[in-house]
């Protein structure tokens, strides 16, 4: 169906929103593809619609391609489903909950791993049903903390969403593959710039989980990669290598003065100065307080991180690490409920008397030694040592990840970048088939526990970091396979400048292209440039003041080319630009 501007619904603005932070939320409300409802809740328009059934369409070909098979779950469920696995509690505050008229509990689904295990269990019995891969389009919704960016962390967003089904860990293995080879064909098809992670320290191995992450200054996750051995992995999934021991000759625990050292910075002078200390920040132990909430509750356990001094606890990782557990600053009213943490100069050596639970970056291996605080303001100590003077209940992996830092794998010194999320997939294992039962019947007559995977691609997030990442000062630039159209004809002028600007888009069309024609009247040669640069279609053909002398201009949005074309090549020009 031709797109006419005259008749379509869209109205382009010329000056950003007010709340868009990112150029990608800027011109996609701009060039008039979504609104906003409410924070992280937008509507499409025509354009944006089309956008995003055209990567619907990429993805859906894709699962197709590899056998998976398209169902649809409802959005709104009832809570067994999610109790049964304990993630109606352990969703905490992102879970949108609801009653229906009779009081009984409501979610609208965030993911669905619980509706897609009992779909299974109640269709398949024997192993002769396995294995099978089942897949839905669908629209989630989960109460972001912080809805960002338009519809790149919406409220309420569209997610394909897959969970393959097999009766062994070769079977599970081979799974997780086939959708990695699917989701490089979805991405490269989308002509997203991707990079694939790994999403869990206990992908050092294998790949039991992995991210595709587009690389963007706007991005909220951190990602590093090494370019010696090519190791990559979300700065979450980071393991630390940790350092050999010195395990002999450290002097006994010795407590200093330190007056007015609030700072690293301040004690490591200090120190320096007026105890004869050869110190670096690396070598004093920060202890940083958080508490911990259980999901559904508001019970808080506290927290004691230790970390080099030269690092930061990295809130990010920190959730990651304690999750499903949540994270919460330690404020100055619980410190006036636990006198035994002096506040900046708190160190392990009392942590076990206190009953506080104490977890160390793994850099703090027994044997290291330290200088941290004495428990007692004003005071340090020197030559505190990891398994000598204080034990850890264990490690975590919560400091900041630098670039710099070593490879854990060869070494090498690690790059660090942002990105956005994309797609996971993962290895899920039997966690979901446990919680609901699912087994097959084996040819022996026993029953043989189901493994799963699960694989998400963000659908309507893909949009947005199109745009993020294909974008000028002037506007938009799609790629051909998610462009609204292949092809924006735009008439200007006060002849017949629009007549044969109509002419050609028909005909264009009815040779299979997509193509939207600008057949505005009295609208300015200037500000169709300006929609045409904003709405961003790959190839432009500009039929203008020219048309007398029997020229046209073909435009490429990708490169800026222009070129003046004779009218009697335009539709073949266009034609071959578009093929291309
Ligand atoms: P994130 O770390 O960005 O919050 P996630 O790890 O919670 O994402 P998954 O549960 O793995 O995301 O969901 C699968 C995919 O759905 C993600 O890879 C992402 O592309 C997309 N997605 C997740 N949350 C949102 C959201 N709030 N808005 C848009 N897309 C999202
Ligand atoms: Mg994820």
């Amino acid at each position: 169906m031709l797109l006419r501007m005259s008749t379509l619904f869209l109205r382009t603005l010329r000056e950003d929103p007010a709340d868009a932070e990112v150029p990608s939320h800027k011109l996609l409300v701009r060039a008039g593809y979504v609104r906003r409802v409410a924070p992280g809740i937008y509507s499409w328009l025509p354009l944006g619609k089309i956008v995003l059934e055209n990567i619907t369409r990429v993805v859906r070909e894709e699962m197709n391609r590899i056998g998976a098979q398209e169902v649809l779950f409802p959005a709104l469920l009832p809570r067994d489903y999610y109790e049964a696995t304990g993630r109606w509690t352990e969703y905490g505050d992102t879970l949108f909950r609801l009653k229906d008229r009779k009081g009984a509990d409501y979610l609208l689904g965030p993911t669905h791993e619980e509706m897609f295990t009992d779909m299974v269990k109640g269709e398949y019995s024997s192993y002769k049903d396995y294995p099978v891969t089942l897949y839905q389009i669908q629209t989630k919704y989960r109460d972001e903390a912080r809805p960002r960016a338009g519809i790149l962390r919406g409220r309420e967003f569209v997610m394909k969403d897959s969970y393959s089904f097999d009766l062994d860990d070769d079977g599970l293995k081979h799974s997780y593959e086939t959708h990695r080879e699917a989701y490089i064909r979805i991405f490269d098809r989308l002509g997203i710039d991707y990079r694939i992670v790994f999403a869990m320290s206990g992908a050092m191995g294998g790949s039991a989980s992995e991210e595709f992450l587009a690389p963007c200054a706007t991005g909220e996750d951190t990602f590093v990669a090494c370019h010696n051995c090519g190791y990559a992995a979300n700065a979450e999934a980071v393991v630390t290598p940790a350092p050999p021991a010195v395990t002999t000759g450290h002097p006994a625990l010795e407590v200093l003065d330190t007056p007015d050292t609030p700072t690293i910075e301040s004690l490591v002078n200090y120190v320096n100065e007026h105890h004869g200390l050869r110190i670096t920040a690396a070598d004093t132990l920060k202890n940083v307080v958080v508490k911990v909430r259980t999901p559904g509750s508001d019970k808080a356990e506290t927290l004691i991180i230790g970390v080099p001094g030269d690092r930061e606890v990295d809130f990010k990782r920190l959730e990651a690490a304690v999750s499903p557990g949540v994270p919460e600053i330690f404020e100055a009213e619980d410190f006036v409920r636990h006198p035994g943490l002096v506040r900046g100069y708190i160190g392990p050596q009392v942590l076990k008397s206190l009953g506080i639970r104490y977890l160390v970056d793994p850099r703090v291996v027994d044997g290291s030694a330290w200088v941290t605080g004495a428990n007692e303001p004003g005071k340090h100590a020197a030559h505190v040592v990891a398994g000598r003077d204080f034990e850890a209940d264990g490690t975590i992996e919560a400091a900041d990840v630098r670039a710099g830092d070593s490879c854990p794998r060869c070494g090498h010194p690690l790059s660090i970048d942002r990105g956005i999320e994309i797609g996971h997939i993962f290895q899920l294992g039997r966690k979901y088939a446990d919680a609901a039962g699912l087994d097959a019947l084996g040819p022996d007559g026993k029953p043989i526990r189901i493994t799963m995977g699960s694989y998400g691609v963000g659908v309507s997030r893909a949009v947005a970091v199109l745009a993020e990442q294909r974008h000028d000062e002037l506007g938009l630039v799609w790629p051909r396979e998610v462009a609204p159209a292949d092809v924006h004809i735009v008439g200007t002028g006060k002849e017949n400048q629009i007549d044969v600007a109509t002419q050609l888009a028909e005909e264009l069309e009815s040779r299979g292209l997509r193509v939207l024609v600008d057949d505005r009247a009295g609208v300015s040669p200037g500000v169709k440039f300006k929609d045409s640069e904003l709405l961003g279609l790959p190839t432009v053909l500009i039929v203008g003041r020219g048309l007398a002398q029997g020229v046209v201009e073909l435009r490429d949005r990708v490169t800026g080319t222009k070129e003046e074309i004779p009218l009697a090549e335009a539709l073949d020009r266009v034609l071959a630009a578009c093929q291309a």
